[in-house]
């Protein structure tokens, strides 16, 4: 079969390598429909995170049942399914508790290499799953693949961070991030009634689509003070909640400033080094700080409503669909952010 793999820093080839096969009785075999590459990917496109030579990348997909282990009893052959990033066993206590991706028996993540569980991606014609049963979620045969793929990863990230901002009816929200997760998040933040939706970001062609995803009021930050304005159009007083999809430090401490006293700050951007909190302004203000890694299994049978009954439309954020062989042009758009690229999928 046809996959991406990785060969060093900026260099992801599409490559013939044999096909997957059922290791274990929990295992199924997926014909990917359709994947996507994720700004996360592009860390070790970067070089920013170690990844192993030839290893195949991708988390992010959807596509259908081809082949099932003896112990497999949720799925048959022809199912449509999306996967989480996370593998997860389904019986360990992590998985008990719903933080599949803290599995300790026997999860990792699809595409990151050796270090994350040693799972073959999804940037690929077909895809082993291992624990099918507790990973993969089962959608609708007439759903639009690029509807439903996003479920697995990009928008339950923005739904969690939403929902962990704890927004009552009324509140006024700052996301900060204008990527995938960042237009997620401030699709998300709408559904919980707020009064103000503002995002932060650093490109007017994202933003636009923040806009549309219901942005009330869009800042770039390469233009105008983030901080300034937000505490302008608040009356000097804050936001009650922010949405940190960036993983930036910069961001970090400016919702310390712009957050309300006993507001909530959300994170899922991706830090990877230690960073300074401003803790006398957190302290003095009684801040409440939650974040980290989305379990995207939880979300997605929940969040599955909202597509088909079109409250919103995940498609808005895709600006590229290219053959899986040009997928080192989309690794490439991604990273570059040319031709305005925001989301690329692949087509096997
Ligand atoms: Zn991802
Ligand atoms: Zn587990």
């Amino acid at each position: 079969m046809k996959a991406v793999t990785y060969h060093g820093i900026r260099d992801v080839r599409v490559e013939v390598v044999p096909d997957p096969e059922i290791k274990k009785p929990t295992d199924v075999i997926v014909r990917v429909t359709k994947s996507a590459i994720c700004g996360s990917d592009l860390h070790f496109y970067r070089g920013k995170v170690p990844m192993d030579e030839g290893f195949i990348v991708g988390h992010e997909f959807i596509g259908i049942v081809e082949e099932t282990g003896s112990d497999v009893r949720l799925l048959k052959k022809g199912d449509k399914v999306v996967a989480p990033f996370w593998v997860s066993c389904g019986v360990c206590i992590n998985c008990r508790n719903r933080v599949p991706t803290s599995c300790i028996g026997g999860g990792g993540c699809f595409g990151f290499g050796k270090a994350f569980g040693d799972i073959p991606g999804g940037q690929a014609e077909y895809v082993r799953v291992p624990f099918a049963d507790s990973t993969l979620e089962k959608v609708p045969e007439n759903i639009e693949d690029t509807k439903a793929l996003f479920l697995g990863d990009i928008f339950s990230t923005g739904y969690f961070c939403a929902e962990w901002a704890n927004i009552k009816p009324g509140d006024r929200v700052a996301v900060f991030g204008d990527g995938p997760i960042g237009l997620f998040a401030t699709a998300s933040a709408r559904l919980f009634g707020p009064s103000l939706v503002i995002t932060v970001g650093r490109h007017d062609f994202r933003l636009d689509v923040a806009k549309k995803l219901g942005s009330d009021l869009v800042i770039n930050s390469r233009k105008e003070d983030p901080i300034h304005k937000i505490l302008e159009v608040t009356d000097g007083r804050g936001v009650d909640a922010v949405l940190e999809c960036i993983g930036s430090e910069e961001a970090l401490s400016s919702a310390v400033k712009i957050t309300r006293p006993a507001g909530t700050i959300s994170f899922v951007g991706l830090f990877t080094g230690a960073v300074p909190i401003p803790m006398l302004d957190f302290y003095l203000k009684d801040l409440t700080l939650r974040g980290g890694v989305c379990p995207s299994k939880n979300y997605i049978s929940q969040l599955l409503p909202l597509i088909e009954n079109g409250k919103i439309d995940p498609t808005a954020i895709i600006t590229h669909d290219l053959p899986l062989s040009e997928t080192p042009k989309g690794y490439r758009l991604m990273d570059s952010k040319e031709e305005n690229a925001i989301k690329v999928v692949l087509t096997p």
